[in-house]
C-alpha cells in the first residue's frame, strides 16, 4: 500500500465535455480533489457553452447547469469530463 502524504493542493486544467455529444463546454481549472458540482466562473478558462437566462447548456441543448451567483452549478451526469483528477 502506497501512503501520499504530500498535502498541496491539486491545481489542474480539466475539459468539460457534454455527455451526450461529447463536444467542450469548458476549460476550468480545478482546484482540489472530488467530483465537480460548482464551476465558479473565476476559473473558467474558455467558455463554449449556451445561455439561456440562467441555463446553461451545450450546442445540442443538453442542460448542463444553472447559474449561481458566482458560476454554475452542475448537473450531475449531464457532462463529463477529462483530465487527471486524483481520487487518492
Ligand atoms: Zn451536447
Amino acid at each position: 500500500m502506497i501512503f501520499f502524504r504530500n498535502k498541496r493542493y491539486y491545481n489542474q486544467l480539466i475539459t468539460i465535455k457534454c455527455a451526450k455529444c461529447r463536444m467542450k463546454i469548458f476549460k476550468y481549472q480545478k482546484i482540489g480533489k472530488g467530483k465537480i458540482i460548482y464551476c465558479w466562473n473565476s476559473r473558467i478558462q474558455k467558455d463554449y457553452s449556451i445561455r439561456e437566462q440562467e441555463l446553461v447548456k451545450c450546442n445540442c441543448g443538453n442542460l448542463i447547469g444553472i447559474m449561481v451567483s458566482k458560476g454554475i452549478r452542475m448537473k450531475q451526469k449531464a457532462f463529463i469530463y477529462s483530465g487527471t483528477i486524483s481520487n487518492k
